[in-house]
């Protein structure tokens, strides 16, 4: 199977890590997440595997997944992540992280939310939102994943 990030070499941002954002990376917008959907017990798995984790089948399809999904459950993250994330941390800004059901019986999967602590509810609808995260060695953009209210324009406004 071909790369669906960009390789190196080329001037764009690349994705945080391989397998796992698919979709023209210089347009936030069109990035989706990438996986594997195994063919043996249809569980969706976040990243591009061999093998499935739930039945051990290596009988996957590599796949993209819907950009919308549901708040399963959320934390607070009240302390900056650690390197190499280049988030502004002082003062650092308390922030939702929460595990979302991904639409179109997608993954579950953790990520942070661009909404204040009060703001963020169980149930609540949210859209993937795409932005560089910080840069590589090269000095590339690293393109990370969060998501943001559903209806909200984030990164993207
Ligand atoms: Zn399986």
């Amino acid at each position: 199977m071909g790369s669906e990030t960009i390789a190196d070499g080329n001037d764009g941002p690349v994705a945080f890590r391989a397998g796992f954002l698919t979709g023209d990376l210089s347009d936030p917008a069109a990035v989706r997440l990438a996986g594997s959907r195994c063919k043996a017990c249809g569980i969706a798995l976040f990243g591009q595997r061999h093998r499935c984790e739930n039945c051990s089948s290596a009988d996957l399809d590599h796949v993209s997944f819907a950009r919308t999904g549901t708040v399963y459950t959320f934390t607070i993250q009240r302390y900056a992540p650690p390197p190499p994330h280049s988030l502004p941390v002082t003062p650092w800004a308390p922030r939702p992280v929460a595990w979302i059901d991904l639409d179109d019986d997608g993954p579950r999967v953790l990520a942070p939310i661009g909404c204040t602590p009060e703001d963020i509810s169980i149930g609540m609808a949210v859209q993937l939102d795409c932005q560089a995260g910080w840069s590589d060695a090269a000095g590339k953009d690293v393109m990370a994943y969060g998501f943001i209210p559903a209806g909200d324009t984030g990164a993207l406004a």
